[in-house]
């Protein structure tokens, strides 16, 4: 029997975020900057690669794979890989498999995506102004993500919207975004907005408007209850008892959730991150393409997990960014 990925805190490691690529079709301002240097194309692992990775983490006992960026979607044969991970479905090995996108590209892989197993996405939107849309995320055209959304839902996929609550900036539509998702019956999920790369111009301490805050805000109009529910991660969610919504927030800055982390995440280039605020990675690209002996990535893959640190270090409170971290997210993934 394989022994389950269990890392230093005891913590079992269930959950493998995988970045497929860093390149994306939007410059979101607190993500990219204008002109972003992408890696080269051999830097990054193949569709192959990435198969025999993740296929790796589900022998070794991850149930949950979400598929990030960059944006997934424009990584060229990406459905080939959802195909492939569809099988992991088949066998039971893998409860869910799932992404995260900007949208642009769900009108044209909806039905793709319903066909390879996914059941749920989440939808990253911060504005329902056309304008505003153009602004934050300076390449993208919102009608095309609601379109996008629109084919997502008819093709029976559940959409959860993503917002990152930018202050100045979306916070005088909280009661907007929440009744179109109400609506729509999506769920939504505020995100702090966290200090990770050089964004060029922008300025962190300008655009971080606390969730906590946010809450209070929302509170004044609806009564809010605490939901125990838990995913192992960031997210805390509470009901809105007038419409029964439930609204998650992910407050890494605020809130510290580490010690329930389930999960990893991997570079498209094959690093794995055992924490998303910590700079620690080890590479697992080289062991991949050293040998085909299985047992070579599978050691390199528990050496990793060994090394994963208790917890991180984000922290806005000095009004200065401690714990920034230098890669951006995309390169992570979200
Ligand atoms: N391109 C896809 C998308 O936008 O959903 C997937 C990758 S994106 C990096 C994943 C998530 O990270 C998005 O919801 C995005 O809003 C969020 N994100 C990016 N930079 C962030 C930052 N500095 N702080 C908080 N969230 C961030
Ligand atoms: Fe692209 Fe997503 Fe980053 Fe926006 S948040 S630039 S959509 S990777």
């Amino acid at each position: 029997m394989t022994q389950p990925l269990i890392d230093p805190f005891q913590r079992a490691i269930t959950y493998l975020r995988v970045s497929v690529t860093d390149r994306c079709d939007f410059r979101c301002v607190y993500c990219m900057s204008e002109n972003m240097t992408f890696l080269p194309k051999k830097d990054l692992l193949s569709l192959e690669e990435l198969d025999r990775l993740c296929s790796s983490f589900v022998r070794l006992g991850v149930q949950k794979l979400r598929i990030t960026g960059g944006e997934p979607l424009v990584r060229k044969g990406i459905m080939t890989f959802f195909d492939a991970m569809s099988r992991h479905l088949a066998s039971g090995a893998l409860k869910e498999l799932t992404l995260t996108t900007n949208g642009s590209q769900l009108d044209r892989f909806a039905k793709d995506l319903v066909s390879a197993g996914v059941k749920r996405v989440n939808v990253s939107l911060d504005t329902l102004d056309d304008k505003k849309f153009a602004d934050i995320t300076r390449w993208g055209r919102l009608p095309q993500v609601l379109k996008g959304i629109d084919a997502a839902q008819a093709a029976g996929l559940r959409v959860k919207i993503n917002a990152v609550a930018l202050k100045g900036f979306n916070d005088n539509e909280l009661f907007s975004i929440q009744e179109w998702c109400a609506e729509r019956d999506m769920d939504l999920t505020w995100i702090e907005v966290m200090p990770m790369g050089d964004i060029g111009n922008e300025d962190r301490l300008d655009q971080y408007w606390s969730l906590k805050d946010l809450r209070a805000s929302l509170a004044e109009r609806f009564t809010l209850t605490d939901l125990a529910e838990r995913s192992g991660g960031p997210a805390r969610y509470v009901r809105v008892e007038e419409t029964g919504q439930k609204i998650g927030f992910i407050t890494p800055l605020s809130h510290n959730f580490c010690e329930s982390c389930n999960r990893v995440r991997i570079t498209c280039t094959g690093e794995i991150f055992t924490c998303l605020g910590q700079e620690g990675h080890s590479d697992l690209r080289a062991p991949l393409r050293s040998s085909q002996d299985e047992m070579v990535l599978e050691d390199a893959i528990r050496a990793a997990i060994g090394l994963k640190p208790k917890g991180h270090d984000f922290d806005y409170s000095r009004q200065d960014v401690a714990g920034r971290v230098s890669r951006h997210m995309s390169h992570t993934g979200g």
